[in-house]
């Protein structure tokens, strides 16, 4: 028996591996090659890539891992991904979601999740003999090492990032007397720094890329020997369904992202889908919350998920469309992803 076939039905809708999508039309075709609307109908396009990224399979699977080897209570500092589904699914089967490692009693197991802690956390947990289990996404752990590497350098660190978002918390807690955040162009007017001369901007991996480049260009003007991270920290999948957004966006005249109001590559998904020309773009968690008002006097809907979305979650929307109409699904392939990150440590033996 293979491991997949020993992962629970929960496991397995989690990470929609259930079944295919169904398409009633099935045309993998380029981006920008014309409309494929030929009978005129109502039709909908299908973002690829879209959904799960490695991280967020590899955090999923860490809390599914260490639920099935140490049984129920497990908890988890923080959502383990941003996604309401995933949490509520993961609480069902006896994952205890906390805020601080302080809400964990002592000894007990704690997952960290995918957006990474600080070494504060580490801290708190070891004070109180937590074993812990750290589902850091190592694209994340990426930034961390670089935050410390140029710290140790006595850089000052120009973090671009939206405040309160736990993985910028993370990464300034790496070296908090040398980050500063930069929360968008706008804030960069408020940024002092000791040594011009000794300047690095990094950023959180999950933000849109025009923006964050509007915001180095704006840095840039006013430390011209600003220094650019070693490689890119928007991570590849945000960039990736960036991309895919970006290039159905412009024949949409609604784009529906799925995925939760607390997932920053989500969000940025809507913004990006109407500044490349959609002309509405809504992000919903459920396919209850699509309006069908929203379908009024609509040819074509563009369909995207953020990185912590299962696919279980965009089939119910593509149903719900069908139902309205919207049986022609057209793939917009912009990139094929096939990245896996190796499971923490602790729980290497078990993966599937
Ligand atoms: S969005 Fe990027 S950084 Fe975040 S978990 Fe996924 S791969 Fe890692």
């Amino acid at each position: 028996m293979t491991a997949a076939v020993q992962l629970s039905s929960a496991a397995r809708k989690l990470r929609g591996m259930s079944s295919a999508i169904p398409l009633n039309v099935g045309i993998a075709r380029s981006a920008g090659s014309g409309s494929a609307d030929a009978d005129g109908g109502k039709r909908v396009l299908l973002a690829e890539p879209r959904g799960y990224c490695a991280g967020v399979d590899r955090a999923v699977e860490t809390v599914e891992k260490a639920l099935e080897k140490h049984g129920a209570p497990i908890y988890v500092r923080k959502e383990i991904v941003h996604n309401r589904h995933v949490v509520e699914t993961l609480r069902e089967q006896g994952v205890v979601f906390v805020d601080e490692t302080d809400e964990v009693p002592e000894g007990a197991l704690v997952v960290f999740s995918a957006h990474g802690v600080s070494p504060a956390v580490h801290e708190s947990a070891a004070a109180r003999n937590l074993r812990t289990i750290d589902a850091t996404c190592p694209l994340v752990t990426k930034v961390h090492q670089e935050a410390k590497r140029f710290a140790r350098d006595d850089y000052d660190i120009l973090l671009i990032g939206h405040e309160g978002h736990e993985e910028v918390e993370g990464t300034a807690g790496e070296a908090p007397e040398h980050v500063q955040l930069v929360d968008g162009p706008d804030a960069v007017d408020r940024v002092t720094v000791r040594d011009e001369s000794k300047v690095i901007w990094l950023s959180q991996t999950t933000l849109s890329v025009d923006e964050t480049m509007e915001t180095v260009q704006r840095l840039r003007q006013r430390f011209p020997g600003l220094q650019d991270p070693p490689s890119d920290d928007i991570c590849y999948a945000t960039q990736n369904r960036q991309v895919a957004v970006k290039a159905m966006a412009p024949e949409c005249d609604l784009v529906i992202v799925v995925g939760s109001r607390n997932s920053s590559n989500s969000v940025r998904l809507v913004e990006v889908a109407l500044g490349a020309g959609a002309k509405a773009a809504y992000l919903v968690d459920y396919a209850r919350e699509v309006d069908p008002a929203w379908l009024a006097g609509v040819r074509t809907v563009g369909i995207t998920s953020g990185a912590s979305v299962p696919d279980i979650l965009v089939r119910g929307v593509l149903d719900m469309l069908a139902e309205h109409g919207f049986g022609e699904v057209q793939p917009v392939t912009t990139a094929n992803e096939t990245l896996v990150f190796a499971l923490p440590r602790e729980l290497r033996a078990s993966r599937r």
